[in-house]
């Protein structure tokens, strides 16, 4: 069976000091049976991986796919790597939409975190417009293998997906909706990929919250959930992860 994934990506929110208080907190609190990993903003990842209790791994929210240069504002899988991070999002809607992410950057990211030995959680979803449509598989398997283009071996990829309607708007798709989209992603990694299908961790992201978690958890395609809001209230995020380990 996949170990249950409990993943928090706090996107552009704790400065360095709340995400200390944050550690200091959960570091109090023991789990045995799930996998967990938060994503604080890069100015926090040095120091939050080094208060943080070392069962919970630390994730980049984003990096670059070039080497290093004149490429103003961006940060490296070597700057990360030296502060000890060798975990990245990639492909978050918000990147996407607001930053421009098209499917072949997004390709490109990934080719680099993994050629650079990074463990890569890859954001996929459609947004309301194309489930209006009933197009959303056909989308999200668009941008699955446009995002993997060219890439031969996925065993260090994670699979988020996140309907963008249902992301940060308290609306969650139904624990069975998320479920068929879940297993039609693991038969698309089937058809391409083979038998990793079923070893590779595929998760629901969108609207996660301690109330609805253990729904989601107990679907047998998903694996685990990225957590936005719910993931900044260090008890919020314990319940979830609670919720993990009570299945
Ligand atoms: C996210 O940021 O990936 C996310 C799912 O956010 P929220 O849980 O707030 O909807």
């Amino acid at each position: 069976m996949r170990r249950k994934y409990i993943c928090g990506n706090w996107k552009m929110n704790k400065t360095s000091s709340e995400a200390r208080d944050f550690a200091e907190k959960i570091n109090e609190f023991d789990f045995e049976n799930v996998d967990v990993l938060l994503a604080p903003s890069f100015v926090s990842l040095e120091s939050f991986r080094k208060i943080l209790n070392k069962k919970i791994e630390v994730s980049a929210q984003n990096l670059s796919q070039f080497e290093d240069g004149a490429y103003t504002g961006e940060v490296s899988t070597s700057m990360l790597k030296d502060i000890g991070v060798e975990n990245v999002i990639i492909g978050h809607s918000e990147r996407r939409e607001k930053f421009f992410e098209s499917n072949e950057i997004v390709n490109a990211k990934v080719k680099k975190a993994l050629a650079d030995d990074f463990r890569v959680i890859l954001c996929l979803g459609e947004a309301l417009e194309v489930k209006a449509k009933n197009k959303e598989v056909d989308f999200v398997k668009d941008e699955l293998l446009k995002s993997l283009d060219g890439i031969e071996n996925i065993e260090n990829i994670t699979i988020a997906y996140e309907p963008i309607w249902a992301i940060g708007t308290g609306k969650t798709c139904s624990a069975d909706d998320a479920e068929k989209m879940c297993r039609e992603i693991r038969q698309i990694i089937n058809k391409n990929y083979g038998e990793i299908s079923e070893k590779i961790r595929i998760l629901y992201g969108g609207s996660v919250k301690p109330s609805n978690a253990r729904e989601i958890l107990s679907q047998e395609n998903i694996d685990g959930v990225l957590v936005g809001g719910a993931s900044l209230d260090v008890d919020s995020f314990i319940e979830i992860i609670k919720a993990g380990e009570s299945l």
